[in-house]
């Protein structure tokens, strides 16, 4: 094999954050840079402060020296921010605004959570083992638009009242653009795409459906099927397996995902990738990619974090800014085959089962990875 520098330079940014961030990370890059030495590809990783570790040392959560590392990046790998140091309701800086920044600057409009039922599944979640059978979900979530940032927002005083308003605001090119995204995924996957909206009530619901109808004439060989967002989050637990890719805008995908994410079992399983338009050298989407886990500081320092959801961003990070399909799933086998064999942090341990650490958990990975290629 030749040497991995006679490889294309990849530059990986990684933002380890707080609390368990950085020990998720150091799992997920020990498991890139087996990717590496298997495959040759030359990772280049630069670390970077993000959230609360930056407001201390910088004063913002988003540096600049961070932001302009990430633009410049092929894809940006991040743990995890906040924690109680910094939770002042008062204080004019707070970790997620680190977060929301750089995906607003980086343009990301498309969240991706894909949700698999695993062996592990099977035995911590609470819903039923037959219900779980073969779930392999995505849910594809838009992120710049919709209600969180919609106009008008705010508080009036009318008369005696106070009044509080947020508006749910699509455009066309808004829908459209995630809806494609959305539709391209399904191809590469099983061919159906659920849209989900409350058309039934809301306006720019009805502008949703219409758009994605429109989009769905340009994918013939994609199944569209419209849910109302009460009946999606029903459906999600009664028949999960017969979704493919659920595509939703940013108020119902919010609460989708953590709903679908009890179908996994426990939250520090779940990877999850934001897309925008830009793309990397390598001619792919410069993503953001992180564990759906918050930074979680009643465990942090003890080396008893689950990896795994960092590990399976990093997957995702191989397959979509990278187009590495072939590593991602050697990745995401030798997780499947590190926890079915019972290598579990405490989170995902049965009562009187012995459990790794962090550290170990990673080992397990890595060489399942390492030992493949003998
Ligand atoms: P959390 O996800 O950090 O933790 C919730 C529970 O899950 C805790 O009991 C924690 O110990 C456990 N947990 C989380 N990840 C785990 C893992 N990998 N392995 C084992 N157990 C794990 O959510 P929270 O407690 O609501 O928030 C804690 C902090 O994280 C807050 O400051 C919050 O603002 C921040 N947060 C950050 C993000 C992010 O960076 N994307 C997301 C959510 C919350």
């Amino acid at each position: 094999m030749p040497d991995k520098d006679d490889y294309v330079e990849i530059n990986i940014v990684v933002l380890p954050g707080d609390g368990i961030g950085p020990e998720v990370i150091r799992a997920a890059v020990a498991v890139l840079d087996a990717v590496g030495e298997r495959f040759g590809h030359n990772f280049q990783t630069q670390e970077y402060l993000i959230g609360g570790c930056a407001i201390d040392n910088y004063g913002t959560a988003l540096p600049e020296n961070t932001l302009a590392a990430c633009r410049a990046a092929d894809a940006v790998l991040l743990g995890a921010v906040g924690g109680p140091k910094w939770d002042d309701p008062n204080a004019k800086v707070r970790p997620e605004d680190g977060l929301l920044g750089l995906r607003k600057e980086l343009g990301l409009f498309a969240n991706l959570r894909p949700v698999r039922a695993t062996s592990v599944s099977m035995q911590i979640s609470p819903i039923r083992p037959q219900r779980l059978q073969g779930v392999d979900l995505m849910v594809v979530r838009e992120l710049t638009g919709g209600i969180y940032f919609g106009q008008p927002r705010g508080r009036k005083i009318i008369g005696d009242e106070v009044q509080a308003v947020d508006s749910m605001v699509y455009t066309k090119s808004e829908v459209r653009r995630i809806a494609n995204l959305a539709f391209d995924l399904a191809g590469q996957r099983r061919n159906k795409v659920t849209s989900v909206d409350k058309a039934n009530v809301l306006e720019s619901s009805r502008l949703w459906r219409e758009v994605v109808n429109e989009v769905a004439a340009h994918y013939p060989h994609v199944t569209l099927e419209h849910n109302l967002v009460d009946a999606a989050a029903m459906y999600l637990i009664s028949r999960p397996q017969t979704f493919d890719v659920i595509l939703a805008a940013n108020l119902f995908g919010d609460i989708l995902t953590d709903e679908a994410s009890v179908l996994a079992g426990s939250m520090g399983l779940l990877p999850s990738a934001s897309l925008g338009e830009s793309r990397n050298t390598q001619g792919y989407p410069l993503g953001l990619y992180e564990p759906i886990h918050g930074s979680a500081p009643d465990i942090a320092g003890k080396n008893i974090a689950n990896p795994v959801g960092a590990i399976l961003s990093a997957a995702l990070l191989l397959r979509h800014s990278l187009g590495f399909e072939a590593e991602a799933e050697i990745v995401e086998d030798a997780v499947e085959k590190t926890l079915s064999t019972g290598n579990v942090t405490i989170d995902l341990a049965a009562p009187g089962q012995r459990t790794l650490t962090t550290g170990e958990v990673t080992q397990f990975v890595v060489k399942s990875i390492s030992d493949d290629e003998e």
